[in-house]
C-alpha cells in the first residue's frame, strides 16, 4: 500500500519515493510507489498533476484493491528511485474548493436542515447536491444570501482546520455532520467547533485560506438542490470578470453599474416601441404599395392578378396587404415576403371569384419546392424559391 503523504500534510509539494511497480498497458504507463503526495481522484476531488522525475503525471487514480497509480508519459523501473512534485496551483485550488465546500454543506445543515449528498469539484465551478425538508428543491434569494453570509463570516474568523484519523471511541463522540460511508480507517475533517466530517480530501489548514465563497447558482436536478459555487481565487477571478463586464456594459450606456439594470430596462422598452412603430410602418407602406399594384393591374377574363415580392414584413404586412388588394372586389393577391430564411407566401381571392387559392398555393409549393397551404379563399406558406409565384400564375392563367 502507497503511503499517503497528504493525508499528513497538504501541503507537501515535493517527496522521494521507491518504484513498487511499473506497468504498460494498451500503450500507457502506470506507476506504484511506496509513498506519494499525489492526490488520486475520490470524494469528488480530482487528482494532482506534477512531475516524477522527468515524466509527467497525466492521471492518479485508486484500483479496485485500494492501490495508488500514477499515469506517466515515461516509462519506469521497479526499485527505481523518483523525486515527485505536485502542481501546487491545482493543488491548492482543490483545497479551496473542497474546504468551501466542506463550509457551504455545513451552513446549509445547520441554516436550511439540507443534508449534503455529493460533491463534484468542477474545472471552472463546483456544485453539491441537497436533499432539503419536505424536498424542497428551490431556495429563495435571502436564503442564498444567508448561506453567503455566514460562510463567509465563518471565514473571516479563520478557524483552524484539522483533519486526522480519530479511534473508534473517538469517533462515536463527534458530533459528525452525517455518518461516515466506511467504517474503519475513518478521517475526520474539522473545521472549528463547528463543523465535522469524514472525509479523504485535502484542505488548507485554516479557514482564512479559502478567501471567499460564492453561491453561483440554485437550481433543481434530479428532485434535489443542486448548489454551484466557486471558493478561494476562482470566487476572486469570478467576481473581476463580472465587474469588467459590468464596467464595460455600464460605460456604453453611459452609466454606472447600479444603474445599469434601469438603462436596460429602458432601452429594452424603447426597442420594444420602436419596432412596434417600424412594424406598423411597414404595414401600412406594404398596403399603400398594395393598392397602387391593384390600380396598375391589367383586367382579365374578369379579374385582376396582384403579384409583388415585399421586404421585411412578415406574415402580418402580407395578410394586410393581400386584404387591401382583395377586398376591392374582383382580385387575387400573389403576395411573398423576402427574409434571409427564404420567402414567405401569402395567397388570397376576392370572395366574388370562384378560384381555390389553397390548391393553387400547395400545387405551386410542389412545384418549387416550398410547403404550405389553406382554405379555397386564402392560404399562406414558405419557399426557397421566389419561382413558386410564377407557378401560381402559369396555373391561374
Ligand atoms: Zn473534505
Amino acid at each position: 500500500m502507497t503511503d499517503r503523504l497528504y493525508y499528513d500534510n497538504a501541503y507537501l509539494t515535493e517527496f522521494d519515493a521507491t518504484v513498487l511497480e511499473a506497468k504498460e498497458e494498451n500503450g500507457e504507463i502506470f506507476v506504484r510507489l511506496d509513498r506519494s503526495a499525489f492526490y488520486p481522484t475520490s470524494g469528488g476531488q480530482p487528482f494532482d498533476t506534477g512531475k516524477l522525475n522527468g515524466a509527467n503525471v497525466l492521471d492518479v487514480f485508486v484500483d479496485q484493491d485500494g492501490e495508488v497509480w500514477h499515469k506517466t508519459d515515461a516509462a519506469f523501473s521497479e526499485g527505481e528511485a523518483v523525486h515527485g512534485k505536485i502542481d501546487w496551483d491545482r493543488r491548492f485550488d482543490h483545497m479551496q474548493q473542497h474546504a468551501g465546500e466542506h463550509m457551504l454543506a455545513n451552513a446549509a445543515y445547520r441554516l436550511l436542515g439540507g443534508h449534503t449528498i455529493g460533491l463534484h469539484l468542477g474545472k471552472d465551478s463546483s456544485t453539491i447536491d441537497m436533499d432539503l425538508p419536505g424536498g424542497r428543491t428551490h431556495i429563495t434569494l435571502d436564503e442564498i444570501h444567508a448561506l453567503e453570509d455566514d460562510v463567509n463570516k465563518n471565514i473571516q474568523k479563520n478557524a483552524p482546520i484539522k483533519c486526522w484519523f480519530p479511534t473508534c471511541e473517538e469517533l462515536e463522540k463527534l458530533p459528525l455532520r452525517k455518518p461516515p460511508t466506511v467504517k474503519e480507517h475513518v478521517r475526520i475533517v474539522q473545521i472549528g467547533d463547528y463543523e465535522f466530517c469524514a472525509c479523504g480530501g485535502t484542505h488548507p489548514s485554516s479557514a482564512g485560506e479559502i478567501g471567499l465563497v460564492k453561491i453561483i447558482s440554485a437550481t433543481p436536478s434530479r428532485g434535489k438542490l443542486r448548489l454551484q459555487f466557486v471558493c478561494g481565487m476562482r470566487a476572486f477571478l469570478a467576481f473581476r470578470r463580472r465587474y469588467e463586464v459590468l464596467d464595460r456594459a455600464a460605460g456604453a450606456l453611459s452609466t454606472s453599474w447600479e444603474g445599469l439594470d434601469g438603462q436596460v430596462e429602458a432601452l429594452l422598452e424603447r426597442s420594444k416601441n420602436a419596432e412596434y412603430l417600424l412594424r406598423q410602418e411597414r404595414k401600412a407602406s406594404a398596403v399603400r404599395k398594395a393598392d397602387q399594384l391593384y390600380a396598375e393591374a391589367v383586367e382579365a377574363n374578369g379579374r385582376k392578378i396582384v403579384r409583388h415580392v415585399f421586404s421585411g414584413i412578415g406574415i402580418e404586412g402580407l395578410r394586410e396587404a393581400g386584404n387591401a388588394v382583395i377586398e376591392k372586389g374582383g382580385a387575387i393577391a400573389l403576395f411573398a415576403d423576402e427574409s434571409e430564411k427564404g420567402y414567405l407566401l401569402f395567397f388570397a381571392r376576392s370572395n366574388d371569384l370562384d378560384v381555390n387559392i389553397g390548391a393553387v398555393l400547395s400545387a405551386a409549393c410542389k412545384k418549387c419546392g416550398g410547403k404550405g397551404g389553406g382554405r379555397s379563399d386564402f392560404a399562406q406558406g414558405s419557399a426557397q424559391e421566389i419561382s413558386v409565384l410564377d407557378e401560381a400564375l402559369s396555373l391561374l392563367e
